[in-house]
This record gives structure tokens, sequence and C-alpha cells, in this order.
């Protein structure tokens, strides 16, 4: 077999597809969120970035810089080890603490990033617990399925959000049988959200335990931004909750929380815990600031909502066809790979606006959308730069207007 040609024709697979990835080379600036330098070729220009997950602006929070900083300083940069072997810093130790408290849990477990969070938990509770039995949301994220799949349980799908079509699937189950029901609140592509309290309600009713991936609601909503079963008042029913420090917290890393005996548990048979060092001390503490800072701070959590809902609503006033979205995600339906990314290119280079093209895989083929994520940092001139630029491009390339 020719290995290079084979890598090289499926590259132009997808090219022929239009769904080639080209990623944008960035250079962010601490101060100036959210606009960033974007390299292209020879060129640097200054653009506004609208399409980040830090949805707060978190990753340029001066005390969190500072944090960073003189944590490097006072430990060094690296945590030297796996967390059971020379690797356990202070900073976990606190980071997790802050954690716990934010979820009101006994415990928590920190990961290098939310996708091994996912994985892992999910493949060693499955694997592990005798004859138990997934039942996933259709819509879960790729880290989720990896895991699910991981652990070889056997799984079954239930349509998005449809609390019917899992219950019919609960019946079909042994009541003997140990269940989980895994699910997201936020989902990030389309913006909406789970009924928790209803899923929660099905799980008593037939005794499973509820896994919730609260990624894209960490830091966003909640008095203390635990997340929108803190919103629902759904917390206490969860029974393991995961979550992300890279997205509105601003830095890298994952997490679980809990009980102490299901994190030890995970703590304890985990691979993918086990076997992988630790974060970064300053990483650690750069992440347990902005956790405390988002805690104190519900009134950015209010000018987010505020800043979604504005955009939402200039667009439609606009005829610019912006998906139902429930949250703070902003998707906008294109419906076609190629006249999706032209539209991207377009803002980039015509507007210097920068939104990522969402393409097959990350969305089913049909609906290619541009998916904006206003944040608390994005000024009145900037929705009116957007909205005309958006505009332009929708009547030059003969997009699709509003119904
Ligand atoms: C981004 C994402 C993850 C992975 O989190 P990372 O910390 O980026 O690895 C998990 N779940 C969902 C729903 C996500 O969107």
């Amino acid at each position: 077999m020719d290995y290079q040609q084979f890598f090289a024709d499926k590259i132009s697979d997808l090219k022929a597809e239009g769904r080639y990835r080209v990623f944008a080379d960035l250079q962010r600036q601490a101060g100036k969120f959210p606009n960033a330098m974007v390299h292209m070729g020879d060129e640097v220009k200054e653009i506004t970035v609208w399409c980040s997950n830090d949805y707060m602006g978190m990753g340029q929070n001066p005390d969190a810089i500072k944090a960073m900083q003189d944590t490097a300083g006072g430990y060094g940069v690296g945590a030297g080890g796996t967390r059971n072997i020379s690797g356990t810093m202070h900073e976990h130790v606190l980071l997790e603490q802050e954690l716990a408290d934010l979820h009101q849990t006994e415990a928590s477990l920190l990961f290098q990033s939310g996708w091994i969070a996912n994985m892992t938990t999910l493949s060693t509770v499955g694997a592990m617990i005798p004859g138990c039995v997934i039942i996933s949301d259709g819509d879960n994220h790729n880290s989720m399925i990896e895991g699910i799949r991981h652990s070889r349980a056997e799984k079954h799908v239930f349509r998005h959000n449809d609390l019917e079509d899992l219950e019919n699937i609960l019946k079909t189950i042994d009541p003997d049988r140990p269940k989980l029901i895994a699910f997201e609140s936020v989902y990030s592509m389309d913006g909406d959200i789970a009924p928790i309290k209803e899923i929660c309600d099905l799980a008593d009713k037939y005794n499973a335990m509820t896994f919730l991936d609260e990624v894209h609601a960490v830091g966003l909503y909640g008095q203390r931004g635990a997340g929108v079963a803190e919103r629902d008042g759904q917390m206490d029913r969860i029974t393991i909750i995961q979550g992300t420090l890279a997205k509105a917290f601003g830095v890298v890393g994952g997490y679980i929380a809990g009980t102490k005996a299901m994190c030890d548990f995970v703590r304890s048979y985990g691979t993918g815990f086990i076997f992988s060092s630790s974060m970064p001390p300053a990483v650690a503490a750069a992440a347990r600031t902005n956790v405390n800072h988002l805690k104190n701070h519900n009134e950015l959590r209010e000018q987010h909502q505020e800043r979604a809902a504005t955009l939402k609503q200039r667009f439609r006033e606009a005829g610019i066809p912006v998906m139902d979205s429930v949250s703070h995600i902003v998707p906008v339906l294109v419906g076609d790979p190629v006249l999706c990314k032209q539209a991207s290119d377009d803002l980039m280079e015509r507007h210097n606006i920068y939104v990522q093209p969402i393409n097959y895989p990350t969305v089913a083929r049909g609906t290619e959308r541009l998916r904006f994520t206003p944040t608390p940092h994005h000024s009145d001139a900037h929705i009116d730069h957007l909205v005309e630029a958006i505009k332009e491009v929708w009547s030059r390339l003969g997009l699709k207007a509003a119904a």
C-alpha cells in the first residue's frame, strides 16, 4: 500500500466536499478581547473574534494572568508527574476544593481536558459496574460517545431532549440493571437546553444515575456560575457533574464533581486519570482565580445574556436566519458547506470579522452554520459592524434569508 497516497486521498475527499478545515492563525492580545491579530500569509491584521468559547473573556482576566505568572515563578512550569507519582501540587488540591464548593458536592477530580474527563469517567463507570446500561442523548458530544463506546456497556440513544423517547427506552430495560443517563445542559451547536428536572425525575422513577456535561454552562448559568443545574435548582440530583476550565473559565483542563466515593472511584480506576501527567500548577492557579471570580460576579452573566439577546434581535431585524436558541449561542443557518466557508472567508477578508464555519461532522449535513458567541466584551459598535457586514455578505452570496 502507498500510505502517503492514502493520506492525501482522504484529504482530497474532504476538499471535494467543501469541508476541509483551515485554521485561522490567531494571536490573541491581552487587554484587547474580543479583538485579536490574524496571520494570513505575509499579512497580519486586527480582527474581531465572534466564535470564541472564552465566553466571558476570562482568558485575559488580569488576576488570572498574575496568578499564572506568580505560580510559574514559584513552582516552575510543569507538575513533574502523574498525580500519583510526585505530580499532585497543592494548587491541584485547592482547585478541586474550589470546584467542589462551586457545585456544592463532596469532591471533585481534575483532568487535563474536558474531553478526557468525559472519556475517562464514562468508560470507567460503564465498564466497571456489572451489567451497566448507558442511555445517551442523541446529540451528545464526541467525548461522551467515545467514553461510552470504550466502556463496552450496553448503550441506547434517545432522541435529543425527548423525554418520551427516553422513558420508552427506560421501560424496556430490566428494572434490576444499573443504569446511567448521559446528557448535556447547553448543547453548543444549537444553543438549546436539556429539561434537567424532568430527566432527573425519570432517573428517580427508574432508579438510574445521571451524568451531566455542563461544559457550555459552567461560569455562565446559576447564581454562582455552577451551570444550568444550579439555575434550575437541580444540582443535588446529578450523580456526576462534568465541566471544563477551558471555556467560560478561560484556561484549560476538565473535571467531574460528585460524591467522595464516586470521585475516589474514578481517581483509583480511571486510566485516563491515572496514566497521564497532571496539569501545570500555574494553569490550576489561573483556573481557580477565574472560577472564583465568576462565582462572585453574577452581573457578568446578566451582561452576557443581554448581549446574546441583543445580537439575536439585531439579526432577526436584518432578516438573517438565526436558529432557535434559548442560550448564549447564536447560530445562523447557511445550509451548505461551500457557501458556509465562503461566507466565513468573506467576513474575514472583507470585514475583519472572524467566525468559523461549522460543517459536518460537527453538525448534520444540510445544517451548516455560522455560530456566533457574543461576550460581555462585544460592544454595541462591534454588533453594529457585524450586522452591516453580514447583511452585505448575505446579499452578495445570495444566501437564504430568514423564513
Ligand atoms: C468542548 C467540549 C468538551 C471538551 O472539553 P475540553 O475541555 O475542550 O476538552 C466536552 N463536552 C462538550 C459538550 C464540549 O463542547
